[in-house]
C-alpha cells in the first residue's frame, strides 16, 4: 500500500533527478533537494552509455538529449608516438540496442531536461536551497533535517536517498564507510573551441591517447573539445597546472600550432576509487557517488548512477505501489549494484588507468597492438563495445537474484 509520506531524495545530480523522475512517473509522491539555488553547471560527465540511453528514454527525455548532444558512432585508442589507431565502431551493436553509439552531451544538460519535465508532475517537488545536514529513522519514517535561508526544516518521508554526491552526507549521518583509495595525482581537464578534427587524421569524437610520456583523452562534447591529462604525484605547486602558461604548452605538445590556444575551462579534479560499505541502511538508501567512485576513464561514474537509480526507482515503485516485500528487494538492490561496482567498474577503471599510463614501452607496444586485433575481428570487437558500453556486467547483474 502507498505509504502517505513522499520519497526524499537528497542532491539533483543525474542519480537523483534520474530517481525523482522515475517515481514521479509512477504517481509517488517526491521530493528532490538540491543546495545550491540551480542546478551545478561543471564539467564532469559528457558520455551516456547505450543502457543509459535505453533507461531515460522510457522516462521520456532521450530524444531531446540526443537532438541536443553529439551521436558518437566510433571511439579510438590512438598510439601517439606509432601513430596507430584502433577503432571500435558501435554499429556493431545495432542488434542489440536501438541507441548503437555514445551520446557525447554535459551531464547539466540531462538533469536540466530531466527537472524540467518534473514540472509536468504535481506528485514532485523540486526544492533549491535545500540542503540535507541531518537525519533521523523511525519504524516507518525517516524525517530528515534541512537547512534553508529561512532556517531549518523537518521533511517526514518513506525513504530517504542519498544521492548527494562523493562526499554525501546522507552516508555520513548514516555512519556508512566510503572504502578504497584516492591516487597521489589529479587530473586537469581544459576545454577549447580549437577544431581538433580538423588537424589529426580520421580523427572521432572520443579518443584514448597512450604515450609513455604523456597520456590523454581528447573528446568532444557538444559544444567543445575537451582534453584530460593526469599531473604528476609528486607535484606540490598544484597552482601551475592551472596557469595559462602550463595549459599552453600542453596544447602546443599535443598539437602545435602558431598563436594561442582559446581555453574555455580548466579544472583541477581529485580521482578516487571508493565504494560505500553498505548501499542501504534501513530507509535510507544511497546511490550514484554517494555509493561509489572512480576515475573517469571509461565513463562508467555517472552511467553507473543512472544504473543505480533507475534498479532502486524500480524497486521502491514495487514496494511503494504493490506492497512488496522491501527487505527482499532493498537487498537485492544492493547486491546487485554493489557486486557490479566492486567487480566490474572498480576493477576496468583501475586497469584502463594503469593501461593508459604505462611508461614501458613493450607494455604499451603489446597494448596497442591488443586493441589493433581486438577492433579488427567484428566477434571480438563486438565483445568489447558491449562490455565497454557496461550492457553486459548490466545484464549479468540483473540475473542476480
Ligand atoms: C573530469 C570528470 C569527467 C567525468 N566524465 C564522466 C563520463 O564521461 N561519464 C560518466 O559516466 N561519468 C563521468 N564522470 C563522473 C560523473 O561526473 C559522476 O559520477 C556523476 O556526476 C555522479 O552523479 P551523482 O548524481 O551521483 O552526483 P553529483 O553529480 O555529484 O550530484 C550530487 C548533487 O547533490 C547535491 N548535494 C550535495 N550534498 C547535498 C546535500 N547535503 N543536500 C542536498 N543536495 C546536496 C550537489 O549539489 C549535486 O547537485 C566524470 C567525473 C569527472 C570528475
Amino acid at each position: 500500500m502507498m505509504s502517505a509520506l513522499p520519497v526524499v531524495i537528497a542532491g539533483a545530480g543525474p542519480a537523483g533527478c534520474l530517481s525523482a523522475l522515475y517515481l514521479a512517473r509512477q504517481n509517488i509522491p517526491v521530493i528532490l533537494l538540491e543546495k545550491h539555488q540551480q542546478l551545478p553547471v561543471d564539467l564532469r560527465a559528457s558520455t551516456f552509455h547505450p543502457p543509459s540511453l535505453e533507461m531515460l528514454d522510457s522516462l521520456g527525455i532521450a530524444q531531446a538529449m540526443i537532438a541536443q548532444g553529439l551521436k558518437v558512432q566510433r571511439y579510438q585508442y590512438r598510439d601517439r608516438k606509432n601513430g596507430d589507431v584502433a577503432e571500435f565502431d558501435m554499429n556493431l551493436i545495432a542488434d542489440e540496442t536501438q541507441f548503437p553509439f555514445r551520446l557525447q552531451l554535459e551531464q547539466y544538460e540531462m538533469t536540466r531536461l530531466a527537472a524540467k519535465e518534473l514540472q509536468n508532475y504535481p506528485c514532485a517537488q523540486l526544492l533549491f536551497g535545500h540542503e540535507v545536514v541531518d537525519f533521523e529513522q523511525h519504524q516507518d519514517s525517516v524525517s530528515v533535517k534541512v537547512q534553508t535561508s529561512d532556517g531549518e526544516k523537518i521533511l517526514n518521508s518513506c525513504y530517504l536517498l542519498g544521492c548527494d554526491g562523493a562526499s554525501s552526507k546522507v552516508r555520513k549521518v548514516a555512519g556508512i564507510g566510503y572504502e578504497g583509495f584516492t591516487y597521489d595525482e589529479k587530473f586537469l581537464v581544459v576545454s577549447t573551441p580549437f577544431p581538433f578534427e580538423q588537424v589529426f587524421d580520421n580523427l572521432s569524437y572520443v579518443n584514448y591517447i597512450s604515450d609513455p610520456d604523456e597520456w590523454c583523452v581528447l573528446l568532444r562534447t557538444e559544444k567543445i573539445w575537451r582534453v584530460l591529462w593526469p599531473t604528476d604525484p609528486a607535484e606540490t605547486n598544484l597552482d601551475k597546472y592551472l596557469t595559462d602558461d602550463f595549459i599552453q604548452a600542453r596544447l602546443q605538445h599535443l598539437h602545435a600550432k602558431a598563436g594561442d590556444y582559446q581555453i574555455g575551462h580548466r579544472t583541477l579534479y581529485n580521482v578516487h576509487q571508493r565504494v560505500a560499505e553498505h548501499y542501504v541502511k534501513g530507509r535510507v538508501i544511497l546511490a550514484g557517488d554517494a555509493a561509489h567512485i572512480n576515475n573517469p576513464l571509461g565513463g562508467m561514474g555517472m552511467n553507473g548512477g543512472l544504473h543505480d537509480a533507475f534498479n532502486l526507482a524500480e524497486k521502491l515503485t514495487a514496494i511503494l505501489k504493490q506492497g512488496a516485500d522491501a527487505g527482499a528487494l532493498l537487498a537485492q538492490y544492493q547486491r546487485q549494484r554493489k557486486d557490479l561496482a566492486v567487480q566490474f567498474v572498480q576493477q576496468h577503471t583501475i586497469q584502463n588507468k594503469q593501461l593508459m599510463e604505462t611508461k614501458d614501452p613493450q607494455l604499451q607496444a603489446k597494448r596497442q597492438q591488443w586493441f589493433m586485433e581486438t577492433a579488427a575481428d567484428p566477434v571480438k570487437a563486438k565483445a568489447f563495445i558491449m562490455e565497454r558500453a557496461m550492457f553486459s556486467s548490466l545484464r549479468e547483474s540483473l540475473q542476480q537474484a
